[in-house]
């Protein structure tokens, strides 16, 4: 073993070596901890090639390949080679020990034994004390892996509990702000966001409201009932939906009156996505589902107007309202852009 290791690739090995011993039933016996950690570290190239072969040779490696290869190639070096192995086990039991020293709890109990252990090999390096000192370790390791697996446990259900509250409370947030027929954004999404837009507005960037109402559409619920009317609700919602991009608003504003909030966006931009939506319901043919009777062309009337600098909600969707109040007095099925500033 090359003087040079160093603590950390003493650790490192044993790390890889034992769990390949005990994936073949190896016992973690000194000399065939010794193989394996030679193996590992690849110090001896003749071992390693060697075990290499049995490996290539799908043959198993069993205690009886280790004994062996520890004839073989390790035994040569006799005590000298055990006490190398003990010293790159104490180094590793070191670093674990000063590790888990600040987890605190088991984890320290846990530190102590090793530091124990790895004491009592240094002392006395023989092959008895080593195997005692191993058996030691497992038992410590055995708590410390049942009670760590134990707060693992615990800290996965909370995590669990927290996930699902979280959730919960998203859901929660979210529902709040949802309208529940329409899954669109409802009244006070729409009054958060015109905040939000009137206290972000410098001047610099301008942002539209649309207002947007189904015509007639008292007629559709008084002929084929509130059911059918509510899937006209729907299928608006839809179409405004679709006719939307990125950070613009939908909202459901009350009955079967909407509001589309267009950030960064002109006035004669706005007024070109009212007019794609009054056409859009317009093209639609909608049926009765049962007897697919038609119920005739819906159509929707649509006012727009841009922000004002200083200017407050109420006073915007008023001007956006009166647009649409005359898109409703021309003739409906129509879309109207507010009246210039006089
Ligand atoms: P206009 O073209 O002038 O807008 O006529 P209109 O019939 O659409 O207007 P009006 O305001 O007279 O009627 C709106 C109707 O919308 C009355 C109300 O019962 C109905 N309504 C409001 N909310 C809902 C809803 O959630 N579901 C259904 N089915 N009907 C609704
Ligand atoms: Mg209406
Ligand atoms: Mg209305």
């Amino acid at each position: 073993m090359p003087a040079q290791t160093t603590h950390a690739e003493a650790a490192q090995t044993l790390r890889l070596a034992l769990p390949l011993m005990s994936q073949h039933g190896v016992p973690a016996t000194p000399s065939h901890y010794a193989v394996f950690y030679n193996y590992v570290a690849g110090f001896d190239p003749a071992l390693k090639e060697a075990f290499d072969q049995s490996v290539a040779a799908d043959e198993p490696i069993t205690e009886a390949l280790s004994e062996d290869l520890y004839r073989r190639f390790l035994c040569g070096g006799g005590e000298e080679r055990i006490s190398q192995v003990n010293e790159a086990m104490c180094k590793m039991l070191l670093e674990i020990s000063s590790l888990v020293k600040t987890a605190g709890g088991d984890a320290s109990t846990y530190g102590g034994a090793i530091a124990k252990i790895s004491e009592s090999i240094q002392q006395s390096p023989d092959e008895t004390d080593f195997k005692r000192a191993l058996d030691e370790l497992s038992q410590a390791t055995l708590v410390m892996q049942t009670s760590s697996s134990s707060l693992q446990q615990r800290l996965s259900n909370s995590l669990a509990e927290s996930n699902a509250l979280r959730n919960e409370l998203d859901t929660a947030k979210q529902e709040a702000v949802t309208d529940p027929l329409t899954g669109l954004a409802n009244r006070k999404a729409f009054d958060l966001r015109m905040k939000e837009l009137s206290a972000t507005t410098d001047g610099a960037s301008s942002y539209c409201l649309v207002m947007a109402d189904i015509d007639k559409f008292k007629r559709i619920n008084d002929t084929y009932g509130h059911l059918l009317g509510d899937k006209v609700i729907k299928y608006l919602a839809r179409i405004l939906k679709d006719s939307v991009k990125g950070h613009d608003l939908v909202c459901r504003y009350g009955g079967e009156e909407f509001a589309i909030l267009l950030p960064d966006t002109p006035l004669s931009g706005a007024l070109t996505v009212a007019e794609s939506i009054r056409a859009s319901v317009e093209k639609g043919r909608l049926v009765k589902s049962g007897t697919r009777e038609s119920i005739g062309t819906v159509t929707v009337s649509l006012g727009a107007a841009l922000h004002r600098p200083g200017e407050d909600a109420d006073a915007l969707i008023a001007r956006a309202d009166a647009a649409l109040y005359r898109a409703k007095e021309t003739g409906r099925n129509r879309v109207q852009a507010e009246k210039a500033a006089s």
